[in-house]
């Protein structure tokens, strides 16, 4: 059956590798960049390369995980090595797992409101109660909350628990020795990842890619979806660039907001829901410092407002392709939303408050330590779980499915997925429509 597939992202190119494992052809994706691969392409710049902030291959889905590396020519095997900077001091990360690291007065404050925690019983129904009621209000209000704040760019009481009811409670035990000096390994399913050994993530992309048959799926680039009609029983898809693609069967991975503003028959409540979902834009730039003050680490987590970046992550850990001498090579990772003062800032002024930021954090001693090699802004990075999410995405849902449009990914179906559980998703729904092939559709 002819397919049409919005958007060569990793949704998009792993849905269409999984119709045709299962036996299927006549699948076209239309992609607006000149490059696909979404939020896992990989920029190159200067003889460097980086990603759309740090993307390492780990997960739950052992099998999922294990696809995705079977793409790969070659893999690094890498341990984590994450701080958090708090006032100056390096914590390893996950906080609760190293309150020793902390000045004294935060050290107690953070140890008692753990041990003597009045909100432990509650039900939790949003993301801050939830911090409160596991960690207790000290790792809440010294981290937790500042840095959720930063990222999101908006208040965890208004989010609700989707993000963190997967985090489990810490053992008491493991509480009170990090707070007594011993640092434990906390959130082990992340302690240890791999990465592609050249090409960046970028390289998980392209082996799907390469798996798909030319024959079979065609994937074109530079066709930026501009309006999406229904046609006797199928669709009828408009590129900017003036061409048109019919098939029956339309599979959306592209931003659900993109595909609203497409859809000719969109009603006015679908466009009510869709302009109720919440997401973040993110700016990263990539910085080369002279001389490498972090050591063996990979990530740095950073509360603190008035250091602009929220995470730093250090591209030579991931292996000697990535390494260039004796400089050290960051991604400075900046959320923002359309309208808001980071959104407004011309690049010149981001470029200096990284730098303000390398400096206040001693990474760099002096502005002329640091050379900002590029800085990219990508409009959708992460998904929004406000209190109203689940209410409008019900109600998108099934205004699309009425429509037999499939939609999947990140932001086509308007989760905070990881890579595995894209490939899962994508794996589901081409079961599921080979199996309806010849009935509903
Ligand atoms: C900062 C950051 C860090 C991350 N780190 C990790 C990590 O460490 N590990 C991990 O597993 N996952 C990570 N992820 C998640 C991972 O990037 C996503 O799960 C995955 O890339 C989503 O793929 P997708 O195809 O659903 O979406 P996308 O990659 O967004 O693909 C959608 C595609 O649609 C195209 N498109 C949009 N509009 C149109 C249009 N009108 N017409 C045609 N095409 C269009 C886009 O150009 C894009 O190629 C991270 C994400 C971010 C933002």
């Amino acid at each position: 059956m002819e397919t049409l597939i919005l958007g060569a992202g990793l949704a998009g190119l792993s849905t269409a590798y999984f119709l045709q494992q299962q036996g299927e052809e006549g699948i076209t994706l239309l992609e607006k960049e000149e490059r696909p691969g979404g939020l896992c392409r990989s920029i190159r710049k200067n003889g460097y390369i980086y990603d759309i902030g740090p993307h390492i291959l780990f997960a739950k889905d052992k099998e999922m995980l294990g696809l995705m590396l079977s793409v790969l020519e070659k893999k690094n095997d890498l341990r984590r090595s994450n701080q958090i900077i708090h006032k100056g001091r390096w914590v390893q990360y996950p906080f609760e797992n190293d309150l020793s690291k902390l000045p004294a007065d935060d050290l107690k404050y953070c140890i008692n409101a753990f041990e003597n925690n009045p909100y432990e019983n509650y039900e939790a129904t949003n993301m801050l109660q939830f911090f409160l009621k596991t960690f207790g209000e000290g790792i809440t209000n010294c981290y937790l909350r500042p840095y959720n704040e930063k990222i999101w760019k908006y208040d965890p009481a208004f989010m609700n628990t989707s993000m963190v009811d997967r985090i489990p409670k810490p053992a008491k035990e493991e509480i009170r020795r990090s707070a007594a000096g011993e640092t434990v390994d906390g959130y082990v399913h992340q302690l240890y990842f791999s990465y592609p050994s050249a090409g960046g993530i970028e390289a998980v992309p392209n082996g799907f890619l390469k798996l798909l048959d030319p024959a079979k799926s065609r994937v074109l680039t530079g066709r930026k979806v501009a309006k999406v009609q229904k046609a006797g029983d199928g669709f009828i898809v408009s590129c900017e660039n003036g061409e048109q693609y019919a098939a029956k069967r339309l599979i959306s991975t592209i931003p659900v907001q993109e595909l609203t503003a497409a859809y000719a028959e969109a009603t006015d409540e679908v466009k009510e829901h869709v302009a109720g979902l919440r997401y973040n834009s993110i700016a990263v730039a990539f910085v080369k410092v002279c001389c490498d003050k972090c050591g063996d680490n990979f990530a740095f987590m950073i509360a603190d407002k008035n250091i602009i970046f929220h995470r730093i992550s250090k591209m030579d850990f991931l292996g000697q392709a990535y390494h260039h001498g004796t400089e050290a090579t960051y991604m400075a990772e900046v959320t923002y939303r359309e309208g808001d003062g980071i959104s407004l800032m011309k690049e010149e002024e981001l470029a200096a408050k990284i730098k303000e930021g390398l400096i206040a954090i001693n990474f760099a001693e002096k502005e002329e330590d640091i050379e900002i090699i590029d800085i990219s802004r990508h409009e959708y990075a992460y998904v929004i779980y406000d209190l109203a999410h689940g209410e409008n995405m019900r109600a998108i849902r099934r205004f699309y499915e009425k429509e037999k449009v499939f939609l999947n990914g990140r932001f086509g179906n308007f989760e905070y997925w990881n890579m595995d559980r894209i490939l899962r998703e994508s794996l589901t729904l081409t079961q599921r429509l080979t199996s309806l092939r010849g009935s509903e559709l």
